[in-house]
C-alpha cells in the first residue's frame, strides 16, 4: 500500500483541484493534517488518494524518533518520485535543510501547526479553483478518525524540558486554544454524530497557563481557559470526553469528582515515565513516586471505577538494575490498569544524549520483557475482576463474526477491546453488554 492510500478521499464535481494529502505522526500531527485538509475543502480543492490525480502532494512528518524521520523521508521520497510536485509540513519540517539537501525540487517546507504557510505554498503552487463550494464543508470540519470518535486538541507546544524529548525544540513552548474556540469545535463534533472526544495536548493539565487561564466566552457565558473548567463544558455535551497526555501537575486532582460523577470518563492517561527519583531527576520529570502512589490510591478511593493508562521508559542512561527494580515495585504497588513501555533510544538533539552509562540494548530489552510479563499479570487480574460486570460500550466495528467494541477503560489504537461474540452491533452506537471472559488484555462479552 503506498502511504497516498491511507489519506482520504472526498467526492466532489470535476472541475475541482486535486491534492493528495499523506498524513502520518502522533494524534498531535493528525489533528493538524484535518484542520489543513478542512481549510484545503473549504477552499474547494478535492482530496485525491492517488498520485497519478493529484496536482499537488502534502506530506505531513513526523520527527519523534529516528524510526518516525526515517519513515517521513520515505513518505516524501514516495511522493517526490510519484508526482514529483510536493509541499512538506509538520514536525521534521523543522529540520527543512535536511529535507531541502535530499530533496532540492521540495516546492516548500513548513514547521508543525503552519496551516497558513501550507495554504500559501498552496495557493503560489496550485491556486484554488474560482469559485469554492464552501457549502461542501461540514461543519465540523474533515475527520481522519471513524465518524464515531474524535480527536480534540487543545493547545501546542509544551513548556516542560524532559531530557529525552525534543518536543518543545519542534514544537515550541505551550500555546493554548482560546477555551470558546475549542468548545465550538467540540460542539460541531458533537452535532455530526460522534460519541466520543479524546483531548490531546503535548501536556493537556497545562492549558491556560500560557495565557493565564484567560477568560473566554462560550455560549454566552465567561469560562476561565484551565482543563477542570474545560472538562466540565465538555461534560455537558453528552458525548465521552477522554483525557489524554495529562502531565501530573497537583491540579489533576481536580478532574477525579468529575470521573467519579461520570462526566467525562474515568480514564486518565498519565504518562509516568519512571519510579526511580534519581532517573526521574535525569528525565528532568516531577521525582516523587511515593506521592504519586499516595495520589494513585487517593483518586481511586474517590473513583474506584478509574482506569489509570501511563506510559514509562526502561534503560535510560545511568538505570540500575536496583533503579528498575524500583519501578517493578512501584508497578506492583501501583497496578496501572494500561501500559505502554519504551527501550529508550536516543534522539537527535535531546539532552538526554549527554547523559553517561548508556545501558546496553540486551539489558534494555530484558527489562522490557520484565515489565511487560510483569504488566501482563497485573492486567490480567485487574480484568478478571470485571466478569460479571454490565457495562456500556463503544461499537468501533466487526471482526470474524464478532463485534469490536470498547469500554470506558479502552482508548482507541492504545488500550484493549471488548469482544461481543453474540451479535453484530451497529458501528458507532453505544451497547450495554455482560463481560462473560477476559485475557490479558481484552474483555470477551454478550449482549446484556
Ligand atoms: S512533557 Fe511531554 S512533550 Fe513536554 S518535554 Fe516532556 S515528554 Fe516532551
Amino acid at each position: 500500500m503506498s502511504d497516498l492510500d491511507k489519506a482520504v478521499t472526498i467526492a466532489t464535481p470535476e472541475d475541482t483541484k486535486n491534492v493528495g494529502f499523506v498524513s502520518l505522526g502522533c494524534p498531535k500531527a493528525l489533528v493538524d493534517s484535518e484542520r489543513i485538509l478542512t481549510q484545503m475543502r473549504s477552499e474547494g480543492y478535492n482530496i485525491s488518494n492517488s498520485y497519478d490525480n493529484a496536482d499537488l502532494v502534502v506530506v505531513n512528518t513526523c520527527g519523534f524518533i529516528d524510526s518516525a524521520i526515517e519513515e517521513s523521508m520515505d513518505a516524501i521520497n514516495e511522493a517526490m518520485n510519484e508526482n514529483g510536485k510536493v509541499i512538506v509540513t509538520g514536525c521534521l519540517g523543522k529540520e527543512s535543510d535536511m529535507i531541502t539537501d535530499a530533496f532540492p525540487e521540495v516546492l516548500a517546507v513548513t514547521g508543525p501547526h503552519a496551516y497558513e504557510e501550507v495554504m500559501t505554498a498552496l495557493h503560489d503552487h496550485c491556486p484554488p479553483p474560482h469559485d469554492p463550494h464552501l457549502d461542501l464543508l461540514p461543519p465540523q470540519g474533515i475527520k481522519l478518525t471513524p465518524k464515531h470518535y474524535a480527536y480534540l486538541k487543545i493547545s501546542e507546544g509544551c513548556n516542560h524540558r524532559c531530557s529525552f524529548c525534543i518536543i518543545p525544540h519542534l514544537r515550541g513552548d505551550l500555546v493554548s486554544r482560546p477555551i470558546g474556540e475549542v468548545l465550538s469545535e467540540a460542539q460541531n463534533l458533537a452535532n455530526a454524530g460522534v460519541r466520543e472526544l479524546l483531548v490531546v495536548s503535548q501536556d493537556t493539565s497545562a492549558y491556560g497557563v500560557d495565557t493565564k487561564y484567560q477568560t473566554g466566552f462560550w455560549d454566552g457565558k465567561p469560562l476561565k481557559s484551565n482543563l477542570q473548567t474545560l472538562a466540565e463544558a465538555l461534560g455537558e455535551m453528552g458525548m465521552w470526553i477522554r483525557m489524554h497526555y495529562v502531565y501530573p501537575y497537583p491540579h489533576v486532582d481536580k478532574l477525579i469528582p468529575l470521573m467519579a460523577k461520570n462526566k467525562i470518563l474515568p480514564y486518565l492517561d498519565i504518562p509516568m515515565q519512571h519510579a526511580s527519583p534519581r532517573i526521574l531527576k535525569l528525565m528532568k520529570r516531577p521525582a516523587k513516586s511515593a506521592r504519586m502512589l499516595e495520589r494513585i490510591n487517593a483518586w481511586r478511593e474517590i473513583c474506584p471505577q478509574i482506569t489509570i493508562r501511563s506510559t514509562f521508559i526502561v534503560g535510560f542512561p545511568g538505570e540500575t538494575e536496583a533503579e528498575f527494580q524500583e519501578l517493578l515495585d512501584f508497578l506492583k504497588q501501583a497496578r496501572i490498569n494500561r501500559l505502554g513501555c519504551f527501550m529508550y533510544s536516543p534522539v537527535d538533539g535531546a539532552t538526554a544524549n549527554d547523559l553517561p552509562n548508556s545501558v546496553h540494548e540486551e539489558i534494555k530489552q530484558e527489562r522490557y520483557d520484565r515489565l511487560m510479563t510483569l504488566q501482563a499479570e497485573i492486567s490480567a487480574e485487574l480484568l478478571q475482576e470485571k466478569i460479571g460486570q454490565t457495562m456500556t460500550v463503544l461499537v468501533d466495528g466487526h471482526q470474524d463474526g464478532n463485534s469490536i467494541a470498547r469500554s470506558a477503560a479502552d482508548a482507541p489504537e492504545i488500550d484493549g477491546a471488548v469482544i461481543i461474540t453474540d451479535q453484530q452491533l451497529p458501528v458507532g452506537e453505544f451497547a450495554q453488554v455482560l463481560i462473560t471472559d477476559a485475557d490479558q488484555y481484552d474483555l470477551i462479552a454478550s449482549v446484556a
